[in-house]
Parts: structure tokens; C-alpha cells; sequence
């Protein structure tokens, strides 16, 4: 159950410093209220980071993209997000791992996990337009009609995605499941904030090929000789206010 799972009120109240310790900046402010003395100050410390995070994996799985995307993208802050505890730990002790083989060239810093439900609050850990990419790999297909609520793409979803990535960014999807692809590509074509990147401009792209090979998912289909599909979003910039 995620009844339990604490969320930041908002971007600014998450400890990123603690998830991206190599982008730590120090913050000290003196926070006082009007009817405080000086003495009765409270000094509050908050660590921020030099950059903010961009591309964000929901529903990372064991972080196989990730590890993938890091070395791939070594400036760039990256963020898995996994509602299962022992998956999300999985991940965490293997940033731990990496750093730590990798401390000589400062890899594998820009990559971090939490625990996370991302069907609520997504707009509590990013802010407005803060993401440049956002993955989608292999998401649970709940079979059932009754289970389809549970798909982490619907329109509801699509608007926070559409929120929380800037215009020109892209959201990425694949699945094994031909009719759960079929149902990502209905709503996110019909949102207003996305459209459909074409066949060509996406196999140029190397995250494309990353995310088909290097996902714990994509190596099982690959292994049992499935099929993937894939498609890919960009986030149109918003019309104009009439
Ligand atoms: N993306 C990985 C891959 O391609 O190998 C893992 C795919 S796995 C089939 C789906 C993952 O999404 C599982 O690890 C599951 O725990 C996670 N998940 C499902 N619903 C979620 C939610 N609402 N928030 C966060 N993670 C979720």
C-alpha cells in the first residue's frame, strides 16, 4: 500500500541535495517571524542543488534505463520513480555502488531513485516545465476493463505530464502490449499539450534505442523474442490565452 508514502508539499521542500550530493549548493537563511526577537531566530540550513533534475523514469523498475542514460547523459539530474520499496531500495544501494566504483570520474551522480506513487502528487517533486524527457517504459498493462484506471496514461495523467515537462520535451512510451500501446498513443494524441513524433526523428533518437535494449522489460522481450512498440510525444508549447 502507498498509504504511507510521504510527499513535499512542493519542488522546493524535497531534500534533492540528499539524492544529488556532487550538486549540493548551500542555502543558510535566517527565517524569523515578526513577532520573534532576534535571539528566538530560527536558522533553518536547506540544501539545495545547482540544477534542477530533468528527465524523470516512472515506474523505473530496477533502474536498468537509468544506468543506461547516466553515463549517456553525465550533466544532466535524473530521477527514477518506483512505488515498490524493495525495487526503490534495489536501485538506491546500486547509485550507492556506482558512485562509489566510480568516485575517480564523479559518475553516476547525476542518477537517483525514490519512492514514489507517481499517479498523485507528480506536481509536488517538479515544477512547471522542469522536465525535459520523461520515460514510460514497459508500465503494468492491467488487463482488465475494470483495472484500466490504474494505467499510469489517461488524460488526467497526460495534463500532468504536459505540466511538468517543457514545451519541445518528450515523453516516451513502450510496451510489449499492443493494446496498451494503442491506448497511450489514443490519449496522448488527443491531448492538447502533445503530439506524435514521426517514425524517422524518432529512431534518430539514441534514448529510443536505450530504452528498447536496456530495460530489464525490453531484455525479457528481447529474450522471449517479442514484440515492443514504442511512441513518442513532444510537448507543444501552449496556445495562446484568447
Ligand atoms: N520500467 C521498468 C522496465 O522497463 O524494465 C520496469 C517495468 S515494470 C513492468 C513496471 C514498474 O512500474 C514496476 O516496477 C512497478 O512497481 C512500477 N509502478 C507501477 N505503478 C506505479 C506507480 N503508480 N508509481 C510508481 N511506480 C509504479
Amino acid at each position: 500500500s502507498d498509504h504511507c508514502l510521504a510527499y513535499p508539499k512542493s519542488p522546493k521542500d524535497m531534500d534533492w541535495a540528499s539524492h544529488y550530493p556532487a550538486y549540493a549548493v548551500q542555502h543558510d537563511s535566517a527565517v524569523r517571524t515578526e513577532d520573534e526577537s532576534h535571539d528566538a531566530a530560527q536558522v533553518s540550513s536547506r540544501r539545495a542543488i545547482s540544477k534542477p533534475v530533468e528527465i524523470a523514469d516512472i515506474g523505473c523498475g530496477y533502474g536498468g534505463l537509468l544506468f543506461a542514460l547516466a553515463p549517456r547523459f553525465p550533466d544532466t539530474l535524473m530521477l527514477g520513480m518506483e512505488i515498490r520499496i524493495s525495487v526503490t531500495e534495489y536501485v538506491q544501494e546500486k547509485v550507492r555502488a556506482l558512485r562509489t566504483q566510480n568516485a575517480a570520474t564523479n559518475g553516476f551522480q547525476n542518477v537517483s531513485c525514490i519512492r514514489a506513487n507517481t499517479m498523485k502528487f507528480l506536481p509536488n517533486f517538479f515544477s512547471k516545465h522542469q522536465l525535459s524527457k520523461i520515460f514510460l517504459c514497459f508500465p503494468d498493462p492491467h488487463f482488465k476493463q475494470r483495472k484500466h484506471k490504474a494505467r499510469i496514461v489517461s488524460y488526467t495523467l497526460s495534463s500532468e505530464y504536459a505540466y511538468v515537462l517543457r514545451p519541445g520535451g518528450i515523453v516516451y512510451t513502450i510496451t510489449d502490449v499492443e493494446d496498451l500501446h494503442r491506448w497511450m498513443v489514443e490519449h496522448l494524441e488527443k491531448h492538447p499539450s502533445f503530439e506524435r513524433i514521426g517514425e524517422e526523428e524518432q529512431e534518430q533518437d539514441e534514448c529510443v534505442h536505450i530504452m528498447r535494449s536496456e530495460t530489464e522489460e525490453g531484455k525479457k522481450v528481447t529474450r522471449n523474442g517479442g514484440q515492443k512498440f514504442v511512441a513518442c510525444f513532444r510537448r507543444v508549447e501552449d496556445p495562446p490565452w484568447p
